[in-house]
């Protein structure tokens, strides 16, 4: 039998109930860990959840709110102890062209996105300095390392923001040894990418996106969920502050 990579470990996963992180949620657990998930917006997701992997506990709280994520992370403390992974996965994307800005939309792409994994990070550090192989897993997007698509600058932007801050905290918390590293992922099929989109549209973006990858395909949340992985675990031990884009080779 193989060694399951995350056995004893406690991973927390934001935004974890769909989507990538539900993706990254399950393979955790399939790999030994006990997890903890964070929703916000669906009481339903995270039911379903459940459902799927009954051990898993699931924490509600908007992580844009400081005092949520203070309350959460009491909760996630009294539950747990310590952590030893920590994903911050939770994230919108709101395509929005350059001259359509709207302040509150914005504001809030940075709130969810940039604030959001600060918060995190700063009520998880206690946690984290508790495990002998504490990790820090962010979410970026190629958006952030410079491709290109319509109406996505102040996406692109927030995204940037998660790049420097994953070298900024691997650098920040290096006396306690917690790696932090960060995802880059190209499109995958989501909630963030389909959802209010018809057959047809979904079908266009599909075709699109393939063009754009010398892969020629288009890509699956277990592809990000098996690079977190692969960040968990002690397979990158001698990784730090470092971006993994996974997006197929995109092309522009
Ligand atoms: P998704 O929309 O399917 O899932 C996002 C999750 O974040 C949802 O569970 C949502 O409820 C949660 N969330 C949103 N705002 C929240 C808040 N304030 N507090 C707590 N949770 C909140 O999207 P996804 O594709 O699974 O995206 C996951 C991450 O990957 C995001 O950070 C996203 O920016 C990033 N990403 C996605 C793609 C893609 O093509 N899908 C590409 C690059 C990066």
């Amino acid at each position: 039998m193989t060694e399951k990579k995350l056995e004893g470990k406690t991973a927390l996963i934001t935004g974890g109930s769909r989507g990538i992180g539900k993706a990254i949620s399950k393979l955790f657990s399939q790999e030994g860990a006990k997890v903890a998930v964070n929703y916000n917006s669906s009481e339903l997701d995270a039911k379903k959840l459940k459902d799927e992997i009954p051990d898993l506990e699931i924490f509600k709280a908007d992580m844009s709110s400081r005092e949520q994520v203070i309350s959460m992370f009491s909760d996630v403390r009294k539950k747990f102890g310590q952590i030893d992974i920590l994903v911050n996965n939770a994230g919108i994307m709101d395509v929005m062209p350059f001259e359509q800005y709207d302040d509150a939309r914005v504001r809030r792409m940075f709130d969810i996105n940039v604030y959001g994994p600060i918060y995190a990070s700063l009520e998880a550090l206690e946690l984290l300095k508790k495990s002998r192989e504490p990790v820090i897993i962010n979410l970026a997007s190629n958006a952030g390392v410079g491709t290109s698509a319509s109406g996505t600058t102040y996406y692109a932007m927030t995204k940037a923001a998660v790049v420097m801050l994953t070298k900024r905290m691997a650098f920040d918390f290096r006396d306690a040894k917690i790696r932090v590293n960060a995802i880059a992922p190209g499109w995958i099929k989501t909630d963030m990418t389909l959802s209010g989109k018809s057959e047809r549209e979904i079908r266009d973006a599909e075709e699109f996106f393939k063009s754009r990858t010398s892969l020629s395909m288009t890509g699956e949340a277990i592809h990000i969920a098996r690079t977190a992985l692969f960040l968990a675990s002690r397979d990158s031990e001698y990784m730090n502050g470092q971006i993994l884009v996974v997006d197929g080779g995109r092309l522009d």
